[in-house]
């Protein structure tokens, strides 16, 4: 005689008539109060846990809630004990849900066998991290490229292991818990059965291999720090905020890997002349009003040095001109250049003497200007300008 089972729509605490989105919301529900990860060590949480578990690894399936709504639990019976396959049940998605949170979707262990196995493959050679610094250039060096030097705390290999760890004359050894393979199956008893899971060996970290006598100048790392020199060879053309890749500075690998890069990431000052949008340059040209006037020949500063240029007469101020080919070397083209564009801004005396104020009038006057009422559009009345 079977013992008496609770009824499994009892257990979830649904109708018969539930959809299937009410059992696993039910059981879900169910889970997260009663599953052993959140109470360690409680078998009375662990009953209600495998109970619901049965429940829902029926119910959630047509064909078992087809036979178990017409026979009840004697559907399930004479078969020797229990046998629900709870693999075949979709607890995977219930599962992700629940401990994607509660742990950080981190180690399930207990239950590898729900979600298929959870594979800790043995860690091949890995490239290290790479790492990052920074220097600043002003906006000329940007221009022309320029060589950097830099003193960091770098990794090499320890001089004294030659990198394997092991203390000299000695040499790191095959580990014996996992054979040299970096694995270990765990076989599992869990309270739905036996469950396997291969994770990387504890001993010897995935490696395969156990540094039994240590380096003491590494302290079995097989790296030690030292300062360094780098020298950075930064592109013309560079722009603010960019970085420049050194192979191999970077953290050490692990397992044999490679080392890292070092990313340097360059900050370019701000020029009081010359702003700069990717490979054009822009800056502003005062002139005075009689050169806007008249013309002049005039002298521009570039990047290059100044440039001679000649100033048409009547140039209004705001005009804007390319210097062609002045601008910022491209990057990856070091011959081709960007353009510099240069605003004339008229530049307005602030004050002036007796002198310069009568010829300005007298200027005005001959424009038929409003100063010395004319036709211009300045007051008719006349302005006393000598005060
Ligand atoms: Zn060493
Ligand atoms: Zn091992």
């Amino acid at each position: 005689m079977a013992e008496s089972k609770r009824d499994y729509y009892e257990v979830l605490g649904i109708p018969r008539t539930a959809t299937e989105d009410e059992i696993k919301r039910a059981y879900r529900k169910l889970a997260k109060k009663y599953h052993p990860d959140v109470n360690p060590g409680d078998k009375d949480a662990e009953a209600k846990f495998k109970e619901a578990s049965e429940a829902y690894a029926v119910l959630i399936d047509p064909e078992k809630k087809a036979k178990y709504d017409q026979f009840g639990h004697a559907a399930f019976d004479g078969t020797g004990g229990v046998s629900y396959d709870y693999n075949s049940a979709d607890f995977s998605d219930i599962f992700s849900d629940l401990f994607g949170d509660l742990f950080g979707g981190g180690g399930f262990g207990g239950f590898g066998g729900f979600g298929g196995t959870r594979t800790r493959t043995r860690g091949g050679p890995v490239q290290g991290a790479n790492t990052r610094a920074r220097i600043r250039i002003t906006f000329k060096e940007a221009i022309t490229g320029c060589e950097k030097e830099l003193e960091l705390n770098l990794k090499e290999a320890c001089p004294e292991c030659g990198g394997s760890g092991a203390k000299k004359g000695t040499s790191p050894v095959t580990c014996t818990q996992c054979g040299g393979s970096g694995q270990i199956t765990m076989t599992q008893q869990t309270i739905f059965g036996m469950s396997q899971t291969v994770r990387a060996c504890p001993t010897c970290s995935g490696t395969g291999r156990v540094i039994k006598d240590k380096c003491p100048k590494c302290s079995g790392s097989g790296y030690v720090s030292r300062r360094q020199k780098v020298q950075v060879s930064v592109p013309a053309g560079i722009d603010d905020g960019q970085s420049i890749r050194i192979r191999g500075k970077g953290e050490p690998g692990a397992n044999g890997g490679p080392f890292g890069d070092l990313l340097v990431e360059v900050r370019v000052a701000e020029d009081p002349v010359f702003a700069r949008e990717d490979t054009d340059i822009f800056s502003a040209v005062n002139i005075s009003y009689a050169q806007a006037a008249l013309g002049d020949t005039i002298r521009i500063p570039t990047v290059d040095g100044e440039v001679e240029y000649e100033l048409k007469p009547g140039t209004q101020p705001g005009t804007r001109i390319r210097l062609r080919g002045k601008g910022v070397p491209y990057l990856r083209q070091n011959n081709v250049r960007g353009d510099h564009y240069v605003t004339f801004l008229v530049r307005v005396p602030e004050k002036m003497n007796r002198e310069q104020k009568e010829a300005l009038l007298a200027f005005d006057a001959a424009m038929g200007g409003g100063l010395s009422g004319g036709d211009g559009p300045g007051p008719k009345k006349k302005k006393n300008i000598f005060r």
